[in-house]
């Protein structure tokens, strides 16, 4: 990619900034922030992003101040910048590694509540962390293993939280490393050893597919998919160390052009091989919280090897690699006019947490109380997921009720609500609503928002509509 002359500029004030500074590693301290920038361009970041990464140490570390950034790169830039100094400054005087991490995952929920204006900041701080990871050989040992078990604990779940799949493997593994270096090696010669002897095999399995979607005319992509180190070693803590039950240590990943395809092609792979019963995901009709999609399947082939197979479209590929970076690279322009406002309204529906995050820094910032621990549970919880009757998705938390629905759609929709249909059967307004509902919401013109209602509400974003609207007509709609 050729820098555009803004981003020239940065590298230049960058590199004044911190010349004579060395990394620990002995060299120049700007190949660092040059190594976030090429990370964020990867990761299909817009300008101001890439920018902010180029510059996001030299408040911290250098003369240039604040000011100096606003003056010459624009507010967005520096509130970029002022963010990720702030995340950072909020590790320090935290030094004893015992009491650092649970103190840490608490600072860092209070931050990046309060940074939840622009979630551009923790993909900048992700970056940074990721840099920092591939690196960390040259920092001593204790310093090593405490921002290792810090990246396993509070960052690499924070990229899952995204949907930054590549993301999470690289940071976990690189972590995991340091953090467990003995489990570290067992597990990756395991790893390997199980790849060289499967490659044959799965060779010939890759033939047949292949030949076989062929013959369906359907267009595909097909690749292995190589088992995180640390996945693994989660996955044997929850069976008992029995790797005889990981069923996806050899995996395959089919990728073809549309939905209906992907439902074509889990069929050709269920005609070839045997299915284990009770293996069969349909992450495209019910995706993952953080918004995954794909079909997967575990099969049985003829010569007895059991063989995991994911299912997805590109652009579903596209968005598993890379989360809400993916999001941004599709919806640029719409994101950074947003932001611009101050409100997030083009996330997928599935990033709609981070909607909440950003309400949550509202208030914080009012001064209101704010009671993180039920936070963490509201924002970590499950979510279900039910659909309008024209097939949009809408999550939710689980035991949100039909007015949570209705709000959520829109406020007209919620101020007019004279009934609902779930599942296409007449309903009420006290019933819970259920993974996979179909919600149909009736509304009247005449009708006007109830106080009594508000006993038939969980979501804050609901409750606070509602008495918007009460507030507005008077109580119980009467003006
Ligand atoms: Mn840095």
């Amino acid at each position: 990619m050729k820098d555009s002359e803004r981003v020239k500029r940065a590298i230049e004030v960058a590199t004044k900034a911190h010349e004579g500074q060395l990394r620990k590693t002995g060299e120049p301290y700007i190949i660092h922030p040059l190594a976030v920038k090429k990370i964020l361009e990867e990761w299909g970041m817009d300008e101001d992003t890439v920018i902010a990464g180029i510059l996001h140490d030299t408040v911290e570390d250098t003369d240039l101040t604040l000011n100096d950034i606003k003056k010459e790169f624009g507010e967005s830039v520096a509130f970029l910048v002022d963010g990720v100094t702030k995340l950072s400054n909020a590790r320090n005087g935290m030094r004893d590694i015992d009491t650092y991490l649970p103190e840490t995952k608490d600072n860092f929920l209070r931050l990046m509540i309060a940074l939840g204006d622009d979630i551009r900041v923790l993909i900048i701080k992700l970056a940074d962390r990721l840099h920092n990871l591939r690196t960390l050989s040259a920092l001593p040992p204790d310093k090593q293993k405490k921002i290792a078990k810090e990246s396993l604990e509070v960052f690499a779940p924070l990229a899952d939280r995204l949907n930054m799949g590549r993301l999470r493997v690289e940071m976990a593994d690189l972590a995991f490393k340091y953090v467990d270096p003995k489990r570290y090696a067992e597990l990756k010669d395991l790893i390997d050893k199980h790849n060289k002897s499967a490659a044959r095999s799965l060779k010939k399995i890759e033939e047949e597919v292949g030949e076989a979607l062929k013959k369906e005319k359907i267009k595909f992509e097909l690749s292995g998919r190589v088992k995180s180190v640390y996945s693994l070693h989660k996955k044997l803590a929850k069976h008992n160390q029995n790797i005889n039950e990981i069923y996806d240590l050899t995996a395959l990943r089919v990728i073809v052009n549309d939905i209906t395809d992907c439902y074509l092609t889990l069929g050709v792979i269920h005609s070839l091989y045997t299915p284990m019963g009770g293996r069969i995901k349909d992450y495209i009709a019910i995706p993952k919280q953080n918004g995954y999609q794909s079909l997967h399947t575990t099969v049985i082939t003829k010569d007895k090897h059991v063989v995991e197979f994911q299912i997805r479209t590109r652009e579903m590929h596209e968005y598993a690699e890379r989360g809400l970076a993916a999001s941004f690279y599709y919806n640029e322009q719409k994101l950074t006019e947003n932001y611009k406002k101050g409100k997030i309204e083009h996330l997928p529906t599935n990033l709609l947490w981070i909607t909440e995050l950003q309400m949550t820094a509202a208030r914080l910032r009012e001064g209101k109380k704010v009671d993180l621990k039920k936070l963490k549970l509201n924002l970590f919880a499950d979510k279900i997921f039910v659909y309008t009757p024209k097939g949009d998705i809408i999550d939710l938390p689980k035991g949100s009720l039909p007015l949570d629905f209705a709000y959520r759609l829109h406020s007209e929709i919620g101020d007019h609500v004279i009934g609902v249909k779930i599942n296409g059967k007449m309903s009420n307004l006290n019933k819970k609503l259920e993974q996979g509902d179909i919600v149909e919401i009736l509304t009247s013109k005449n009708q006007t928002p109830k106080t009594s209602w508000l006993d038939k509400i969980i979501t804050p974003h609901a409750r606070q509509k509602l008495m918007r609207a009460i507030n507005k007509n008077g109580a119980d709609g009467r003006v």
